[in-house]
């Protein structure tokens, strides 16, 4: 990809309104990128277009959990576990960089909704619906075993815990990864391009009408046979906008998490346990050398636009977290960063809003228009097929197999498994005398392709400097990000690209005017732009921040 902003953005946008397409997909979340890459690999002619940058809506707001969603067995929801389980082994596998497995405790107290036995149970038929295959089955501990890997939990009334595994990711990357594979594999993708509109002929969708959100008033028509729309919390506001009746319905509900120092929360494993307030399950879940916890589950009528955590959101989870760690002195004053966002769910009344079902919906307009909502990360590749198979009377037929059955996510090359991606680890450390958390962060961020993000720093050595020490992100990725991930703005490259935004807390000026200044060689940006982006950075993580400092919330 050429390294110029102007240059490669316009040239997508020229390709983008010149050709002609079998299928636009509007949304570039997890759902819309695992769609656009399903169609890319069938060998369809398809584009993307997302109003924001990738990921920037709830795809990057997320628990970050690929999970068999163990509370659905309360339910009985036996056919969605197995699928959810066996969803999770496989992405283990295809995407194993991003997709690691990670050990869940489960504390059990004499006052816990279930006792140890029940739970135990559960977990036979958790194990089960995964044929006892990928991760290892799940084990009691005791009391004494689990009061020494969890530092700090509640001894009170405590009677053991067990264990079992799940695994964790990073959405925002598992979705730009599915957006960059889309484009390696002959797909058009544009960020800040909004879809306003359709044009149909003869009752059938001719073309999208897009809006180019970086340049004011430019507009195009994208010419294509069928429009898929993966909106999100956007949905209805996008079928308006396109002409479609009768399209899902959403119930968005608020989920707002908070990160804390490991020092701060020393945890190597998640710890699940239900809130003291109203009996739902909240995570404390060990992130990138820090510790999130979340989330919350409220009804939000909230434009998604600008949705935050507010005081009462962190005061619920601080309460929870008091109440399970009694021992260890937690203030709001340690949360580093905040993220809150809206799942898309389908509307549903006279249920709690943690008991609206996650389950997905697709709606199609005969026109040509398919919706789909709802749903959640762990199962965005089975959405995608199902969504494509849905609109196949819209597509080139036949319609080409499931082209990303078995393939391999895009930066993933020879990682396979857990012992594959340490091996790696362990070669780049020798083979470039990195720090372990250096090797191990390139790793896990772009799996087999991190030599090649070294390979910037050996051009430049300045570039293998830690943009914000101690974290382990290079300014090398800086660049990287702009010449190959499509970023554009300081905000792509340290809220999506490299995580720091979250991570950094009040020291996140220093980073921010490095990489900017990087970005700015990269992309000509004169010292205005600089400080417009520096400003406009720092803006965003007050509002993130305001619910944690007591300070409104600016509009
Ligand atoms: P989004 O990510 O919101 O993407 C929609 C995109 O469409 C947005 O980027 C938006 O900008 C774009 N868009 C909208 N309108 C237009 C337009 N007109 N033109 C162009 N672009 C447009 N799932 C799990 O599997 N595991 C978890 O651990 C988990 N935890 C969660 C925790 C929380 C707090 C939340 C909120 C959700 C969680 N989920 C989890 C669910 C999962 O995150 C969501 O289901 C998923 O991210 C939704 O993705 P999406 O692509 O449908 O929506």
């Amino acid at each position: 990809m050429n390294p110029n902003e102007a240059s490669w953005r316009e040239q997508a946008w020229s390709r983008g309104t010149a050709e002609e397409y079998d299928l636009v997909v509007v949304g570039g979340g997890i759902t819309g990128a695992g769609i656009f890459r399903d169609a890319a690999a069938r060998g369809l002619r398809v584009a993307l277009v997302e109003q924001g940058d990738f990921a920037s809506g709830t795809s990057s707001k997320s628990s970050k959990l690929v999970h068999g969603g163990l509370r659905y067995l309360e339910n009985f929801e036996f056919g969605l576990v197995h699928e959810s389980t066996t969803e999770r082994t496989r992405l283990e596998r295809l995407a194993a960089h991003l997709v690691r497995p990670l050990p869940f405790l489960m504390p059990v107290w004499k006052a816990s909704k279930h006792p140890l036995w029940f739970l135990d149970m559960g977990l036979f038929v958790y194990d089960a619906l995964r044929w006892f295959r990928g991760d290892p089955i799940h084990r009691r501990l005791p009391r004494g075993e689990l009061t020494r890997q969890v530092p700090g939990i509640r001894t009170d009334g405590l009677t053991g815990g067990l264990r079992y595994y799940d695994a964790v990711t990073d959405d925002t990357r598992l979705t730009l990864e599915n957006v960059l594979d889309g484009v390696a594999l002959g797909g058009v993708a544009l960020s800040r391009v909004r879809a306003v509109g359709s044009r149909f002929q003869e009752d059938r969708v001719a073309a999208l009408e897009v809006e180019d959100l970086l340049q004011p008033g430019r507009k195009g028509l994208l010419r294509t046979r069928a429009v898929i729309v993966a909106a999100g919390p956007w949905t209805e506001a996008t079928d308006d906008a396109l002409g479609v009746q009768d399209g899902p319905r959403l119930r968005p509900t608020k989920g707002v998490h908070l990160v804390f120092p490991r020092s701060r929360l020393p945890l190597d494993q998640a710890v699940v346990a239900t809130t003291p307030q109203d009996g739902r399950v909240f995570f404390v879940i060990p992130w990138h050398d820090a510790t999130i916890v979340g989330t919350t589950d409220t009804d939000d009528p909230e434009d998604p636009d600008r949705v935050v955590a507010t005081a009462a959101d962190v005061e619920y989870l601080m309460t929870a977290l008091r109440h399970h760690f009694p021992e260890l002195p937690l203030e709001t004053g340690d949360i580093l960063g905040t993220w809150a966002g809206l799942r898309p769910l389908l509307r549903e009344e006279g249920v709690s809003a943690s008991k609206v079902s996650r389950e997905h919906s697709i709606h199609v307009d005969r026109r040509g228009i398919v919706t789909i909502a709802g749903g959640k990360l762990t199962t965005y590749r089975l959405m995608a097929r199902e969504c494509l198979e849905s609109a196949r009377r819209f597509l080139p037929s036949p319609l080409p197999p499931w082209g990303v059955a078995d393939r391999p996510l895009f930066y993933r090359g020879t990682i396979t498994d857990d012992q594959a991606r340490q091996d790696e680890i362990l070669r780049l450390q020798r083979l470039h005398r990195l720090d372990t958390a250096v090797a191990r962060h390139l790793v896990h961020t772009y799996g087999a392709s991190a030599e090649e993000v070294l390979a910037l720093a050996s051009e430049d050595p300045s570039l293998a400097n830690p943009l914000a020490p101690p974290w382990p992100v290079l300014e090398a990725e800086v660049v990287w990000a702009v010449r190959r991930e499509m970023a554009l703005t300081l905000e792509d490259v340290l809220t999506r690209r490299n995580l720091l935004f979250y991570l950094v807390g009040p020291s996140l000026e220093a980073p921010a005017r490095r990489a900017a200044a990087r970005m700015a060689l990269e992309l000509s940006w004169d010292p205005d732009r600089i400080e417009r982006e520096v400003t406009d950075l720092l803006d965003l993580q007050a509002r993130h921040l305001a619910g944690v400092r007591g300070t409104a919330s600016p509009a």
